[in-house]
C-alpha cells in the first residue's frame, strides 16, 4: 500500500467549454491547431444528448444524476438542486482539494472553493464581455493549475452566446481562434500533460450547435432583446481526453470517472 501512498496522482483537470461544436472544429483543423494537437494526442469522441438544455447537462455532468433524477431543466435554482451532492461536494468531503470556476449549471454561474465573479452574470452578451469572460476564466484556471489542485473545473460559457447571434458567420470561427490560444495556453504551455501521465484531462462540451430552425429543442426565443438568434444547440457534443482510462458516453460517466479516479 506503501506504493499507493507515494504515487504522485497529479491533477485531474476537466475543461467545459459550453457550445463547443465538432461541426465548426472538424473542418476549420488547419487554423486550430492545439485543438488539432489535443485531438491528435488524445480520444477524441462525440457524445449525442437527448436534451440540449445547458443548465441540464452540466447539472447532469457534475452530479452524476439523470435528469429524471435531478430534475434540474433551467437556470433557476430549485430545491432538487441544493439536495444534490456534486462531485465537489464529494470529493472534498474525502479531503481532496477541488476548485470549479464558472459551472453554468445555475444562473449566474457557480464557482467552488474560490471567489470568482462571472462576467455578465454568466451571460455574457457582446464582444467586450466575451472577450472578458475568455481572459478571466483563462487567467484565474492558469493561476489555479499552479496551485496544482487535485481537481479543477473551469468551464468556459462565451462560445454558445457567440453562436446564438452569429451562428453561420465567419465570426464564428474567429472566436474558436481565440479559444484555441487559450487553450494552447492552459493545456501545452504550462506543460500540463508533460508530467508522465499522472495528469489527466477531459475537455468536454454540453452540446454542438446548428442553424436556429434545424434545432431539435428551441432553447431561447428567436427574437430577444439582443437581436434575432441565428444558432441553436444541436445534439452532439464535444469530447476529447487525454490520460483518461474510462470510457465517457454521456454527460454524467464525467463524475463517475473524476470520482472512481480518487477511489
Ligand atoms: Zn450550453
Amino acid at each position: 500500500m506503501i506504493h499507493a501512498m507515494l504515487k504522485n496522482k497529479g491533477t485531474f483537470f476537466v475543461l467545459g467549454i459550453d457550445a463547443a461544436t465538432w461541426s465548426i472544429i472538424t473542418p476549420n483543423l488547419s487554423k486550430l491547431r492545439n485543438f488539432k494537437r489535443l485531438i491528435e494526442i488524445g480520444k477524441s469522441k462525440v457524445i449525442t444528448l437527448k436534451k440540449t438544455i445547458s443548465a441540464s447537462v452540466w447539472c447532469g455532468m457534475f452530479s452524476g444524476k439523470l435528469l429524471e433524477e435531478h430534475k434540474h431543466e433551467s437556470y433557476v435554482v430549485n430545491g432538487e438542486l441544493v439536495k444534490l451532492d456534486f462531485i465537489w461536494d464529494v470529493l472534498a468531503r474525502e479531503g481532496k482539494k477541488v476548485k470549479a470556476l464558472n459551472a453554468p449549471f445555475v444562473v449566474p454561474p457557480y464557482s467552488f472553493g474560490l471567489d470568482f465573479k462571472p462576467v455578465g452574470f454568466g451571460l455574457p452578451t457582446n464582444e467586450k464581455e466575451w472577450n472578458e469572460e475568455l481572459e478571466r476564466v483563462t487567467e484565474k484556471t492558469k493561476e489555479l493549475l499552479a496551485e496544482k489542485p487535485d481537481v479543477l473545473i473551469p468551464v468556459y460559457t462565451l462560445l454558445d452566446r457567440i453562436q446564438h447571434f452569429h451562428w453561420g458567420e465567419d465570426y464564428v470561427v474567429e472566436w474558436y481562434k481565440r479559444m484555441d490560444e487559450k487553450i494552447g495556453e492552459l493545456i501545452f504551455d504550462t506543460g500540463f500533460l508533460d508530467l508522465e501521465g499522472n495528469n489527466k484531462l477531459i475537455v468536454i462540451s454540453d452540446h454542438g450547435f446548428c442553424s436556429f430552425g434545424e434545432a431539435k429543442v428551441q432553447t431561447l426565443p428567436e427574437y430577444t432583446k439582443e437581436g434575432k438568434l441565428k444558432g441553436d444547440h444541436h445534439e452532439n457534443a464535444f469530447l476529447v481526453t487525454v490520460n483518461v482510462d474510462y470510457e465517457i458516453n454521456r454527460p454524467q460517466d464525467v463524475f463517475y470517472v473524476v470520482k472512481e479516479d480518487f477511489y
